[in-house]
């Protein structure tokens, strides 16, 4: 199980609670679905962002070549993501999956390889036979033999690749370029005369030759393949990398560009997303990212960055709230946590703590949120139950809980809550409990202490606290007031002699105050002045 949030409220933490492959998978343990109240923080309605479309910084650069406006995705859980170290997909998982992913809108849902194994094969079978909208392909070897079993199995498209690094060459296959693009071109023909779509991807292109790949990829476009695709095998590769390659790329052919993206640096995301502006026009996901190694670009993070991108494109080609659903299914699946830093859906995703944050987000979620949560079906959640929250965030909560109480007392019992976050770390349940007794207390004879579980030990270290607090205030207010009489004092100095006289006319207790306290009344009253205006 991964730390339950009212677990890591009460300072366990995350130990002993990797996101690791436990049997017992937790990650449906945290209620942070759509709409749900969360235990341990409090959802909240905000104000709405009034113009949340205004001027956005983070749009895109227009450019002709750029399709962040019009990307498709090859969703690849059921083909890179069989390859994750945790996952066994039975026929009825795959079918599980391959509907959801359908309903949620991807445009390909790619397919182990037929030839892999005779099950392989049959479930490839099984779900073509569904009927779904999004379109099958199957992921083969850049072979004859394979080509022919994949397209016996009723796919929509082939997607075919080859090792053409230097590595790859010399030590997985051991083929030339010649033979390579040879194989290539008597593939393609062969699953274009059955009337099927085609892809031919290099394999490891980053570290491939850059001469050897266009001219590969050039020869491929001239025999009308679909698409070529471009894939980060290794995960070396950087968004500017991609970039530069993706551009060069669409400059030489005039199919669609394909790119797949592993994990291993952290530039998943951030490179479909250069390859998109560079002009490639699929990208390849798969759900939580899973894949070899640490896997590839995940389906929700793609989202999170393109609907940041394209708003509109996203929200209408893809069912945004249907994304924690499936997340949840694949994490079951394959028995793993869904991350607690998961992009939308991790359980902190929308949760706000400090309270500086949390003020700015009660008047309006833009300030901190450049996602909006709701897309997802997903809710916004202040933590208000520590040392960083505010006055605002309390006062949000006061009034959850239908208590009523003056500004003036809700920054009080912030106070005794930000205390009381000192001595020992506090619960959501704890912090209610202070603030209904705070409350109970304002109406009530006998005072109860705030907690009625303290250990005297700790009672008498929140007291020191509570005097800490208003010594601190006490001083502070002190400091205030002699900084503005210090003021006033410097300004009636500058002030001529005839002048002064006339202003302490005009103050009809001149002669009852000492000339310090006199000055001190003056700047009181030009100060509630301004405080009135
Ligand atoms: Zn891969």
């Amino acid at each position: 199980m991964c730390p339950q949030p009212d677990e890591l409220t009460n300072g366990h933490e995350t130990n002993g609670h990797a996101n690791g492959t436990n049997g017992s998978n937790g990650s449906n343990g945290h209620s942070n679905g759509a709409n749900g109240s969360r235990n341990g923080y409090t959802g909240i309605e905000t104000n709405t962002n009034p113009r949340p479309h205004a001027s956005n910084p983070y749009a895109p650069v227009g450019d002709f070549l750029s399709n962040v406006s019009r990307f498709k995705i090859i969703e690849s859980t059921l083909r890179e993501g069989e390859q994750f170290a945790n996952a066994f997909f039975n026929t009825e998982t795959k079918i599980k999956i391959a509907k959801a992913l359908d309903d949620f809108g991807v445009d390909y849902i790619e397919l182990t390889n037929p030839a892999a194994s005779e099950q392989s094969r049959l479930d490839c079978e099984a779900i073509c036979k569904l009927g779904l909208k999004a379109k099958i392909l199957t992921h083969t070897r850049c072979t004859m033999s394979d080509a022919r079993i994949a397209v016996e199995t009723g796919v929509d498209g082939v997607d075919v690749v080859i090792g053409t690094s230097s590595y790859l060459r010399e030590h997985s296959h051991g083929k030339d370029m010649t033979y390579i693009k040879n194989a290539a071109i008597e593939v393609i023909e062969f699953v274009k005369s059955k009337g099927l779509e085609i892809r031919f991807s290099s394999e490891d292109s980053f570290r491939s030759d850059l001469v050897d790949l266009l001219s590969i990829y050039s020869a491929v476009d001239k025999v009308g393949v679909g698409r070529v695709g471009v894939a980060d095998t290794v995960g070396c590769a950087s968004p500017r990398q991609v970039y530069d390659l993706v551009r060069t790329l669409r400059g030489v052919v005039s199919c669609d560009i394909e790119t797949h993206f592993h994990n291993d640096t952290g530039c998943a995301i951030a490179n479909a997303f250069c390859a998109l502006e560079a002009g490639a026009t699929h990208v390849d996901t798969s759900v939580i990212g899973i894949g070899e190694r640490n896997g590839i670009t995940p389906l929700g993070g793609l989202m999170a960055r393109m609907i940041v991108a394209d708003r509109d494109y996203v929200i209408s080609k893809y069912k945004l709230h249907k994304l924690k659903e499936i997340e949840d299914m694949v994490a079951e699946a394959v028995e793993i946590n869904v991350p607690f830093n998961n992009y939308i859906t991790g359980f902190c995703a929308f949760t706000h703590k400090a309270g500086i944050h949390a003020k700015a987000i009660l008047n309006n979620p833009s300030t901190y949120e450049i996602i909006n949560p709701a897309d997802f079906g997903m809710s916004r959640y202040v933590h208000f139950a520590s040392r960083l929250t505010g006055w605002n965030a309390i006062k949000s909560r006061v009034e959850q809980l239908d208590l009523e109480l003056t500004d003036e007392q809700i920054k009080i019992c912030t106070a005794k809550i930000k205390a009381m976050a000192d001595v020992r770390p506090i619960a959501i349940d704890d912090a209610d409990s202070i603030i209904r007794t705070f409350h109970l207390n304002l109406h009530s004879q006998h005072e109860k202490p705030l907690l009625p579980n303290l250990s005297p030990e700790e009672q008498k270290k929140f007291e020191a606290k509570e005097r800490e607090l208003r010594g601190e205030k006490e001083e502070r207010d002190l400091e205030k007031t002699a900084d503005m009489q210090a003021k006033v004092s410097d300004a009636l100095e500058e002030v001529p002699k005839s002048k002064k006289r006339e202003l302490e006319l005009d103050n009809g207790d001149a002669e009852q105050e000492s000339p310090k306290a006199k000055k001190g009344s003056r700047s009181s009253r030009r100060t509630s002045g301004k405080e009135a205006a």
